[in-house]
Protein backbone atom coordinates (compact mmCIF):
# COMPACT_ATOMS: atom_id res chain seq x y z
CA UNK A 1 0.00 0.00 0.00
CA UNK A 2 1.20 3.60 -0.54
CA UNK A 3 2.09 4.99 2.49
CA UNK A 4 1.00 8.53 3.14
CA UNK A 5 3.87 10.47 2.97
CA UNK A 6 3.93 9.63 -1.20
CA UNK A 7 0.20 10.46 -1.35
CA UNK A 8 1.17 13.69 -2.18
CA UNK A 9 2.91 13.26 -5.60
CA UNK A 10 1.36 9.22 -6.44
CA UNK A 11 -2.52 9.15 -6.23
CA UNK A 12 -2.62 5.58 -5.20
CA UNK A 13 -1.02 2.56 -6.18
CA UNK A 14 -4.38 0.76 -8.37
CA UNK A 15 -6.36 2.61 -11.28
CA UNK A 16 -9.11 2.60 -9.16
CA UNK A 17 -7.49 5.16 -6.84
CA UNK A 18 -6.02 7.38 -9.61
CA UNK A 19 -9.82 7.57 -10.93
CA UNK A 20 -11.12 8.68 -7.47
CA UNK A 21 -8.47 11.21 -7.73
CA UNK A 22 -9.30 12.51 -11.21
CA UNK A 23 -12.43 12.97 -9.98
CA UNK A 24 -11.99 15.26 -7.02
CA UNK A 25 -9.58 17.37 -9.86
CA UNK A 26 -12.75 17.23 -12.20
CA UNK A 27 -14.57 18.64 -9.40
CA UNK A 28 -12.30 21.67 -9.34
CA UNK A 29 -12.09 22.30 -13.42
CA UNK A 30 -8.86 20.48 -13.52
CA UNK A 31 -8.24 17.91 -16.01
CA UNK A 32 -5.71 14.86 -15.43
CA UNK A 33 -3.28 12.94 -17.31
CA UNK A 34 -2.90 9.47 -15.88
CA UNK A 35 0.49 7.82 -15.99
CA UNK A 36 1.03 4.17 -14.97
CA UNK A 37 4.56 4.31 -13.66
CA UNK A 38 6.89 2.42 -15.07
CA UNK A 39 10.37 2.95 -17.53
CA UNK A 40 12.89 0.58 -18.84
CA UNK A 41 10.88 -2.10 -19.01
CA UNK A 42 13.30 -5.37 -20.05
CA UNK A 43 11.34 -8.19 -20.63
CA UNK A 44 8.24 -8.18 -23.19
CA UNK A 45 5.94 -9.11 -20.44
CA UNK A 46 6.43 -6.13 -18.25
CA UNK A 47 5.54 -4.51 -21.43
CA UNK A 48 2.43 -6.29 -22.75
CA UNK A 49 1.14 -6.13 -18.95
CA UNK A 50 1.67 -2.28 -19.08
CA UNK A 51 -0.02 -1.82 -22.51
CA UNK A 52 -2.99 -4.22 -21.20
CA UNK A 53 -3.85 -2.11 -18.77
CA UNK A 54 -3.40 1.38 -20.95
CA UNK A 55 -5.92 -0.26 -22.70
CA UNK A 56 -8.08 -0.59 -19.05
CA UNK A 57 -7.85 2.76 -17.96
CA UNK A 58 -8.66 4.02 -21.23
CA UNK A 59 -12.40 1.97 -20.86
CA UNK A 60 -12.44 3.26 -17.51
CA UNK A 61 -11.65 6.85 -18.14
CA UNK A 62 -14.38 6.35 -21.01
CA UNK A 63 -17.16 4.48 -19.26
CA UNK A 64 -16.68 6.54 -16.05
CA UNK A 65 -17.03 10.03 -18.02
CA UNK A 66 -13.95 11.98 -16.63
CA UNK A 67 -12.17 14.60 -18.32
CA UNK A 68 -8.75 12.85 -18.35
CA UNK A 69 -6.41 11.87 -21.14
CA UNK A 70 -3.11 9.48 -20.66
CA UNK A 71 0.85 9.74 -20.75
CA UNK A 72 2.81 6.36 -21.73
CA UNK A 73 6.74 6.23 -21.51
CA UNK A 74 8.14 4.74 -24.72
CA UNK A 75 10.80 2.65 -22.32
CA UNK A 76 7.55 1.63 -20.70
CA UNK A 77 5.87 0.21 -24.17
CA UNK A 78 9.11 -1.52 -25.56
CA UNK A 79 11.72 0.82 -26.75
CA UNK A 80 14.27 -0.79 -24.82
CA UNK A 81 13.93 -4.27 -26.20
CA UNK A 82 13.13 -3.10 -29.78
CA UNK A 83 11.89 -0.28 -31.91
CA UNK A 84 9.56 -2.38 -33.50
CA UNK A 85 7.61 -3.87 -30.74
CA UNK A 86 7.26 0.33 -29.12
CA UNK A 87 5.28 1.08 -32.15
CA UNK A 88 3.75 -1.73 -32.37
CA UNK A 89 2.19 -1.80 -28.21
CA UNK A 90 2.19 2.03 -28.13
CA UNK A 91 -0.04 1.64 -31.71
CA UNK A 92 -2.36 -0.77 -30.17
CA UNK A 93 -3.15 1.62 -26.96
CA UNK A 94 -3.64 4.81 -29.05
CA UNK A 95 -6.23 2.84 -31.15
CA UNK A 96 -8.06 1.40 -27.84
CA UNK A 97 -8.35 5.40 -26.79
CA UNK A 98 -9.18 6.33 -30.27
CA UNK A 99 -11.96 4.28 -30.34
CA UNK A 100 -12.84 6.01 -26.78
CA UNK A 101 -11.77 9.49 -27.67
CA UNK A 102 -9.28 9.23 -25.07
CA UNK A 103 -6.18 11.22 -25.84
CA UNK A 104 -2.97 9.55 -25.44
CA UNK A 105 0.52 11.69 -24.72
CA UNK A 106 3.90 10.52 -25.22
CA UNK A 107 6.86 11.35 -22.51
CA UNK A 108 9.88 11.92 -23.64
CA UNK A 109 13.09 9.90 -22.27
CA UNK A 110 16.36 10.49 -22.91
CA UNK A 111 17.98 11.88 -25.70
CA UNK A 112 18.73 8.78 -27.10
CA UNK A 113 15.18 7.84 -27.91
CA UNK A 114 14.13 11.60 -29.47
CA UNK A 115 14.45 10.19 -33.03
CA UNK A 116 12.60 6.89 -32.03
CA UNK A 117 10.39 8.65 -30.45
CA UNK A 118 8.74 11.77 -32.52
CA UNK A 119 8.82 8.67 -35.92
CA UNK A 120 6.19 6.70 -33.61
CA UNK A 121 4.29 10.05 -33.26
CA UNK A 122 4.14 11.45 -35.94
CA UNK A 123 3.54 7.99 -38.21
CA UNK A 124 0.46 7.55 -35.40
CA UNK A 125 -1.11 11.37 -35.71
CA UNK A 126 -1.03 10.92 -39.32
CA UNK A 127 -2.63 7.78 -39.21
CA UNK A 128 -5.55 8.92 -36.55
CA UNK A 129 -5.78 12.62 -37.65
CA UNK A 130 -4.56 13.62 -34.34
CA UNK A 131 -5.84 11.96 -30.59
CA UNK A 132 -2.03 11.83 -29.84
CA UNK A 133 0.68 14.34 -28.88
CA UNK A 134 4.23 14.06 -27.60
CA UNK A 135 6.81 16.38 -25.38
CA UNK A 136 9.67 17.91 -26.75
CA UNK A 137 12.65 19.37 -24.16
CA UNK A 138 13.62 22.99 -24.50
CA UNK A 139 17.56 21.90 -23.22
CA UNK A 140 18.30 20.16 -26.50
CA UNK A 141 19.88 21.93 -29.26
CA UNK A 142 17.56 19.92 -31.45
CA UNK A 143 14.37 20.70 -30.35
CA UNK A 144 14.06 23.97 -32.76
CA UNK A 145 14.28 21.93 -35.63
CA UNK A 146 11.79 19.22 -34.21
CA UNK A 147 9.62 21.78 -33.30
CA UNK A 148 9.61 22.86 -37.44
CA UNK A 149 9.42 19.98 -38.59
CA UNK A 150 6.17 18.37 -36.56
CA UNK A 151 3.91 21.45 -37.26
CA UNK A 152 2.24 20.13 -39.99
CA UNK A 153 1.79 17.09 -38.45
CA UNK A 154 -1.63 16.60 -36.25
CA UNK A 155 -1.78 16.26 -32.77
CA UNK A 156 -0.15 18.28 -30.10
CA UNK A 157 2.65 19.12 -28.63
CA UNK A 158 4.07 19.25 -25.00
CA UNK A 159 7.48 21.47 -24.39
CA UNK A 160 9.12 20.97 -21.48
CA UNK A 161 12.70 22.46 -19.84
CA UNK A 162 14.23 18.85 -19.84
CA UNK A 163 13.55 16.26 -17.15
CA UNK A 164 17.26 14.18 -18.31
CA UNK A 165 20.72 15.35 -18.14
CA UNK A 166 22.08 14.97 -21.65
CA UNK A 167 25.38 15.77 -22.21
CA UNK A 168 26.58 19.04 -23.20
CA UNK A 169 27.27 18.77 -27.26
CA UNK A 170 23.60 18.09 -27.27
CA UNK A 171 22.25 19.91 -25.11
CA UNK A 172 22.18 23.40 -23.24
CA UNK A 173 23.38 22.75 -19.41
CA UNK A 174 23.01 26.67 -18.62
CA UNK A 175 19.46 26.72 -16.88
CA UNK A 176 19.30 30.06 -18.05
CA UNK A 177 19.87 29.24 -21.46
CA UNK A 178 17.43 26.76 -21.02
CA UNK A 179 14.95 29.51 -19.96
CA UNK A 180 15.55 31.24 -22.63
CA UNK A 181 15.07 28.57 -25.38
CA UNK A 182 12.02 27.53 -23.63
CA UNK A 183 10.31 31.38 -24.62
CA UNK A 184 11.64 31.33 -27.97
CA UNK A 185 10.16 27.63 -28.62
CA UNK A 186 7.22 28.33 -26.80
CA UNK A 187 6.07 31.38 -29.15
CA UNK A 188 7.77 29.20 -32.22
CA UNK A 189 5.10 26.79 -31.57
CA UNK A 190 2.48 29.55 -31.16
CA UNK A 191 3.00 30.76 -34.32
CA UNK A 192 3.29 27.61 -36.40
CA UNK A 193 1.01 25.33 -34.92
CA UNK A 194 -2.61 25.11 -34.83
CA UNK A 195 -3.02 21.41 -32.97
CA UNK A 196 -2.70 22.89 -29.25
CA UNK A 197 0.17 23.03 -27.15
CA UNK A 198 0.85 21.70 -23.87
CA UNK A 199 2.85 24.19 -21.44
CA UNK A 200 4.50 21.50 -19.23
CA UNK A 201 5.72 24.12 -16.86
CA UNK A 202 4.99 24.96 -13.00
CA UNK A 203 6.91 28.10 -13.74
CA UNK A 204 5.32 31.06 -13.25
CA UNK A 205 7.11 33.13 -15.91
CA UNK A 206 6.34 30.86 -18.70
CA UNK A 207 3.00 30.34 -17.73
CA UNK A 208 2.55 34.32 -18.09
CA UNK A 209 4.56 34.08 -21.50
CA UNK A 210 2.13 31.50 -23.00
CA UNK A 211 -0.87 33.21 -21.84
CA UNK A 212 0.29 36.58 -23.94
CA UNK A 213 0.87 34.19 -26.99
CA UNK A 214 -2.48 32.96 -27.10
CA UNK A 215 -3.35 36.66 -26.86
CA UNK A 216 -0.99 37.46 -29.77
CA UNK A 217 -1.47 34.37 -31.96
CA UNK A 218 -4.62 32.57 -30.64
CA UNK A 219 -3.24 29.25 -30.58
CA UNK A 220 -5.01 26.68 -28.02
CA UNK A 221 -2.65 26.17 -25.20
CA UNK A 222 -2.84 24.28 -21.84
CA UNK A 223 -0.94 24.23 -18.64
CA UNK A 224 -0.02 21.31 -17.59
CA UNK A 225 1.86 20.32 -14.21
CA UNK A 226 2.74 17.49 -11.60
CA UNK A 227 0.37 16.46 -9.01
CA UNK A 228 2.14 17.50 -5.64
CA UNK A 229 3.41 20.80 -7.28
CA UNK A 230 2.18 24.29 -7.07
CA UNK A 231 -1.77 22.68 -7.04
CA UNK A 232 -3.13 26.24 -5.33
CA UNK A 233 -2.30 28.21 -8.46
CA UNK A 234 -3.01 25.21 -10.58
CA UNK A 235 -7.34 25.58 -8.79
CA UNK A 236 -6.71 29.30 -9.66
CA UNK A 237 -5.24 29.04 -12.71
CA UNK A 238 -8.40 26.61 -13.90
CA UNK A 239 -10.72 29.53 -13.45
CA UNK A 240 -9.44 31.47 -17.13
CA UNK A 241 -7.52 28.48 -18.54
CA UNK A 242 -7.44 25.13 -19.07
CA UNK A 243 -5.32 23.20 -16.20
CA UNK A 244 -4.13 19.01 -16.94
CA UNK A 245 -2.70 17.50 -13.89
CA UNK A 246 -0.09 14.76 -14.72
CA UNK A 247 -0.97 12.23 -12.05
CA UNK A 248 1.01 9.03 -11.56
CA UNK A 249 0.12 6.34 -10.40
CA UNK A 250 1.10 2.58 -9.82
CA UNK A 251 2.96 0.38 -7.13
CA UNK A 252 6.33 0.96 -8.75
CA UNK A 253 5.71 4.51 -7.07
CA UNK A 254 9.46 4.75 -5.33
CA UNK A 255 11.97 6.48 -7.81
CA UNK A 256 9.17 9.04 -8.90
CA UNK A 257 8.38 9.87 -5.47
CA UNK A 258 12.13 10.04 -4.42
CA UNK A 259 12.89 12.44 -7.61
CA UNK A 260 10.12 14.95 -7.07
CA UNK A 261 11.66 14.65 -3.01
CA UNK A 262 15.52 15.67 -4.04
CA UNK A 263 14.71 18.09 -6.94
CA UNK A 264 13.73 20.50 -4.44
CA UNK A 265 14.58 21.62 -1.23
CA UNK A 266 10.99 22.21 0.06
CA UNK A 267 9.66 19.19 -0.74
CA UNK A 268 12.58 17.33 1.33
CA UNK A 269 11.99 19.19 4.07
CA UNK A 270 8.16 17.96 3.61
CA UNK A 271 8.69 14.50 3.05
CA UNK A 272 11.09 14.71 6.52
CA UNK A 273 8.12 16.90 8.46
CA UNK A 274 5.95 13.87 7.39
CA UNK A 275 8.20 11.30 8.66
CA UNK A 276 8.99 13.10 11.75
CA UNK A 277 5.32 13.45 12.67
CA UNK A 278 4.47 9.67 11.31
P1 LIG B 1 11.80 24.92 -12.95
O1 LIG B 1 12.81 25.48 -13.90
O2 LIG B 1 12.16 23.64 -12.22
O3 LIG B 1 11.38 26.00 -11.91
C1 LIG B 1 11.05 27.32 -12.35
C2 LIG B 1 10.12 27.97 -11.35
O4 LIG B 1 8.89 27.24 -11.27
C3 LIG B 1 10.65 27.98 -9.93
O5 LIG B 1 11.54 29.05 -9.74
C4 LIG B 1 9.35 28.14 -9.15
O6 LIG B 1 8.89 29.46 -9.23
C5 LIG B 1 8.39 27.25 -9.93
N1 LIG B 1 8.43 25.87 -9.39
C6 LIG B 1 9.01 24.80 -9.97
N2 LIG B 1 8.84 23.70 -9.19
C7 LIG B 1 8.17 24.10 -8.09
C8 LIG B 1 7.72 23.45 -6.91
N3 LIG B 1 7.93 22.14 -6.69
N4 LIG B 1 7.04 24.17 -5.99
C9 LIG B 1 6.83 25.49 -6.18
N5 LIG B 1 7.25 26.18 -7.27
C10 LIG B 1 7.90 25.49 -8.22
N6 LIG B 1 10.41 16.14 -18.68
C11 LIG B 1 10.88 15.34 -19.65
O7 LIG B 1 12.09 15.31 -19.90
N7 LIG B 1 10.03 14.54 -20.38
C12 LIG B 1 8.69 14.55 -20.18
O8 LIG B 1 7.96 13.82 -20.85
C13 LIG B 1 8.16 15.42 -19.18
N8 LIG B 1 6.84 15.50 -18.97
C14 LIG B 1 6.36 16.42 -18.08
C15 LIG B 1 4.99 16.58 -17.95
C16 LIG B 1 4.48 17.58 -17.12
C17 LIG B 1 3.00 17.76 -17.01
C18 LIG B 1 5.39 18.42 -16.38
C19 LIG B 1 4.87 19.51 -15.49
C20 LIG B 1 6.73 18.24 -16.48
C21 LIG B 1 7.25 17.25 -17.31
N9 LIG B 1 8.62 17.05 -17.45
C22 LIG B 1 9.08 16.20 -18.42
C23 LIG B 1 9.57 17.68 -16.48
C24 LIG B 1 10.17 18.97 -17.00
O9 LIG B 1 11.09 18.69 -18.02
C25 LIG B 1 10.90 19.74 -15.89
O10 LIG B 1 11.95 18.96 -15.41
C26 LIG B 1 10.05 20.13 -14.70
O11 LIG B 1 8.76 20.51 -15.10
C27 LIG B 1 10.69 21.32 -13.97
O12 LIG B 1 10.76 22.47 -14.79
P2 LIG B 1 9.73 23.70 -14.63
O13 LIG B 1 9.53 24.29 -15.98
O14 LIG B 1 8.49 23.19 -13.98
O15 LIG B 1 10.38 24.74 -13.70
Amino acid sequence: MLPPIANRFVAGESPAEALEHVRRLNERDVKAIVNLLGEHHGDRETVDADAAEYRRLVADIAGSRLAAAVSVKPSQLGLDLDEDVFRTTLAAVVDAAAERDVFVWIDMEDHTTTDATLDAFEALARNHGGGVGVCVQANLRRTRADIRRLADVPGKVRLVKGAYDPPADVSYTDSARVDREYRDLLELAFERYDGGIGVGSHDPAMIEHAKALHERYGTDFEIQMLMGVREDAQYELAREDEVWQYVPYGDRWKSYFYRRVMERRQNLRFALRAVLTG
